[in-house]
């Protein structure tokens, strides 16, 4: 992964996203309650034409391939894991409409999509499913009437999102309904209790008989069912959040041991410095494992590096809290404490680490080298 300031040669998005982490995400972050939704950086998410990054240009998005897509989630990561969550659904819905949508839907959509003024969440996971074929939420048409029913448990962005993407079964396919927030036979649930991802809302959705129109609000059918495509979802893009983060707590406790190193005894600075290269070894581990990712040279999968990346990033900002004592837990950075209680969901969002690890050690049973 390059830095911040690589970042903010590699082109204006980037460039304009690093210093929006670092002046304005910050600031909010300082003088903002965390658990506000953050109108004021989705507006200035807008404006650097965030929600645009994976729409094409002829669809009034900026089209960067995959690499730069991934470097916004680890700028946004750096700063606040709960706007790379809000914005890599967004983008990953850009993309499913892009790939299964119809052409009067592409036409609808994306460019209002790219340009945020639609903001999109996704309702896919309900309890204990977790393949795609076996969601529970159903889709019935009968006289040209689409009802949606249904019961989603954690959404995020439910409460702010212009449109929900969801996952249900029909008779002939897994397909995705776009569902409008306002129409009736939606009920958002309350804000649901947690210890990170706080600022972007995390509600449970549920459908009763909500009305559609089956041609123009199913996103795929027969010919585009979205199971296998929902079975092998990205997770890339939580390897660049686990490293945003990784780096944003390393530089942090650098400095602070840097900083506060004058007035340390020689035997306490020689314990730091050993901890600090445990840290240092960690976050380079990390860096190696996203360089070999995106030169996809195996024998490393995308499944693993998640695995890797974000069970890496628990111990490295536990670490790194310990090394900066009281100004980690209650002081000048307690950031570390915000990166730490997020860090914490990485393992479990988008594919959980374990039914990660059950794929690779299936395939290695299996003596599969693919
Ligand atoms: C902060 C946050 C935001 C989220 N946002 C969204 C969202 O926007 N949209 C959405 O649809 N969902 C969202 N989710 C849901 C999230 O994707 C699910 O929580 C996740 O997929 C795990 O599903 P589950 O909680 O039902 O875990 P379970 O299926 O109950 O699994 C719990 C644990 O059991 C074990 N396990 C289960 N199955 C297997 C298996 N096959 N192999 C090996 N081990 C297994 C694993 O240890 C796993 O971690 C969000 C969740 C969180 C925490």
């Amino acid at each position: 992964m390059r830095s911040s300031d690589e970042t903010a040669r590699a082109g204006q998005g980037a460039s304009g996203l690093s210093a929006f982490v670092r002046e304005d995400v910050e600031s909010y972050l300082a003088s903002h309650a965390e658990d506000d939704y953050p109108d004021v950086l989705v507006e200035r998410l807008r404006e650097l034409g965030a929600f645009g990054a994976t729409v094409p240009v002829e669809h009034g998005g900026s089209g960067r391939p995959s690499q730069e897509v991934a470097q916004l989630s680890y700028e946004l990561a750096r700063g606040w894991q709960s706007l790379a969550g809000l914005v890599g659904t967004h983008l990953k819905l850009c993309q499913q409409m892009l790939r299964h949508g119809t052409e009067q839907q592409k036409r609808t959509w994306l460019a209002p999509m790219a340009r945020g003024e639609q903001v999109f969440a996704r309702a896919y996971h309900e309890r204990g499913v977790g393949d795609p074929a076996a969601v529970r939420t159903t889709v019935d048409i009968s006289d040209g009437t689409g009802r949606l029913n249904g019961h989603k448990s954690w959404v995020t962005n439910a409460r702010h999102a212009d449109r929900i993407v969801v996952i249900a079964r029909a008779d002939d396919a897994t397909v995705g309904v776009l569902t409008d927030p306002h129409r009736p036979g939606i009920d958002i649930g309350a804000e649901l209790p947690r210890p990170g991802m706080l600022g972007v809302s995390l509600a449970e959705v549920t459908y009763r008989d909500y009305a559609f129109d089956p041609k123009t609000e199913v996103i795929g059918g027969p010919e585009h069912d979205l199971t296998d495509a929902l079975r092998t979802y990205d997770v890339t893009s939580y390897v660049a959040r686990a490293l945003g983060s990784a780096d944003a707590v390393y530089e942090s406790a650098l400095r602070f041991v840097r900083e506060t190193a004058h007035h340390r005894s020689p035997e306490a600075r020689g314990a730091i410095g050993l901890r600090m290269g445990e840290l240092s070894t960690q976050r380079s581990a990390m860096h190696a494992v996203w360089q070999c990712l995106t030169e996809q040279r195996p024998p490393l999968t995308p499944g693993a590096a998640k695995v890797f990346c974000t069970s890496a990033l628990q111990e490295l900002v536990r670490a790194a809290s310990v090394l900066c004592g009281g100004a980690a837990y209650a002081g000048t950075l307690n950031a570390l404490g915000r990166h730490y209680r997020d860090a914490l969901a990485l393992p479990i969002i988008g594919t959980p680490n374990d039914i990660l690890l059950s794929r690779i050690g299936e395939r290695e049973l299996a003596g599969d080298d693919t």
